[in-house]
């Protein structure tokens, strides 16, 4: 299929097909827009089925990134890479070293980062090969900064949807307890909600469970639980035919990206009367922190304040959604879009 006709293509400034036959590597880089930046995001590491798959992910995670920093009022456009293959048999440093010389070649169009499948050491080994790299030492662990973005997220849902200034009692379905999700549980336990979870890994659930009194279920069985807040804390395309009509939940707000598996499926849970923060915009914490690599400044005080600060950006889109009666995920996307307009008027101008 030709890259123009996937439904993800989004007017991508660049997408680059990156192969080292001798280091084994098969990547991609999706540059979506750099009108406000440069394109900023991390590098995913994953056994795509197919290239078609891989496609796909990296250009609607790119797209994301975009939203993600305009809303975030960073000055970086979006950008995200994939690395086809297994991060726990096919990731060694040839390989990874490969992929850095390619973000090189882009001399600063695009700066990348960890994701799923990509740690933190992992990065330090691209850093040996490209300039165009952060979330390095200086910055520390994006994680607790990105699961307190959440939290203020969850408080602002919480505020809109419930008229209450407290977490005191509420039920809570964290699916996910891995870097995010167990500082998400820490915040939450430490508001005195009640707290599922659920994980695929039961050794993370039950961390939870020693850690913050919650209780474990099945990750099958997390969507249909008795709760106030539904939180996806692991991987995207959850919120789908299947599980939403599950959710018993009035809010969902987690920091997974891409929640969404299809941008209707935002109606489907707006027309059931539920709250859904949109993702990008709760998770950004991490960015937040993680870019002062790019601009070379970093001053933690600063970021916290950025980070509490997604409080109040999150009750906006929720008050702009209640107005024009539209679904939250719709107004988030448009609300960035209209940003990153200006800043292309502005340019021009
Ligand atoms: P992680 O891999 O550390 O944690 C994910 C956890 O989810 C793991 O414990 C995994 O076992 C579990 N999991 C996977 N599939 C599951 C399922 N079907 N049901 C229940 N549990 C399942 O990843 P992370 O860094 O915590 O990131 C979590 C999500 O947040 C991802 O979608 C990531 O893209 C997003 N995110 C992370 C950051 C960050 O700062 N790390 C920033 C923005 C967005």
């Amino acid at each position: 299929m030709c890259i123009f006709d996937n439904s993800e293509y989004d007017n991508h400034e660049q997408v680059l097909f990156c192969r080292d036959e001798d280091a084994g590597l098969f990547a991609i880089i999706a540059i979506h827009d750099t009108t406000l930046g440069p394109a900023a995001g991390g590098c995913r590491m994953w056994s795509y089925v197919s290239i078609e798959d891989a496609v796909t992910d990296v250009l609607r995670l790119a797209q994301a990134m975009s939203y993600k920093n305009a809303l975030a009022d960073l000055p970086l456009g979006g950008g995200k890479s994939v690395i086809i293959g297994d991060p726990n048999k096919d990731k060694n440093e040839k390989l990874l070293i490969a992929f850095a010389r390619f973000v090189q070649r882009l001399g600063g169009q695009y700066y990348t980062a960890e994701d799923v499948g990509i740690g933190i050491n992992d990065v330090e080994v691209l850093s040996q090969a490209s300039d165009y790299v952060f979330g390095l030492v200086t910055t520390g662990d994006p994680s607790p900064f990105t699961a307190r973005g959440c939290f203020e997220g969850i408080r602002a849902a919480v505020k809109n949807k419930l008229g209450r200034d407290h977490l005191k009692g509420l039920k809570v379905a964290v699916q996910g307890v891995g870097n995010v999700g167990r500082y998400v549980c820490k915040y939450l336990h430490e508001a005195g909600a009640k707290l599922i979870v659920a994980d695929v890994k039961a050794e993370s659930a039950t961390y939870a469970v020693e850690n913050f009194e919650a209780k474990a279920v099945t990750p099958h069985k997390i969507y249909a639980q008795d709760v106030d807040i539904f939180s996806p804390c692991a991987m995207g395309g959850i919120l789908n035919d299947d599980t939403i009509p599950q959710l018993k939940a009035s809010i969902v707000a987690g920091a997974a990206n891409n929640q969404l598996a299809e941008a209707r499926h935002g109606r489907l849970i707006h027309n059931k009367g539920i709250l859904y923060a949109p993702d990008y915009v709760i998770n950004a914490g991490g960015m937040l922190n993680a870019s002062g690599d790019i601009f070379g400044k970093y001053d933690v005080t600063q970021v916290m304040e950025r980070v509490t600060g997604l409080y109040d950006a999150t009750l906006r889109i929720f008050e702009v959604a209640e107005q024009e009666n539209r679904p939250t995920n719709e107004v988030a996307d448009d609300l960035a879009r209209q940003k990153i307009e200006a800043g292309k008027a502005l340019k021009k101008s």
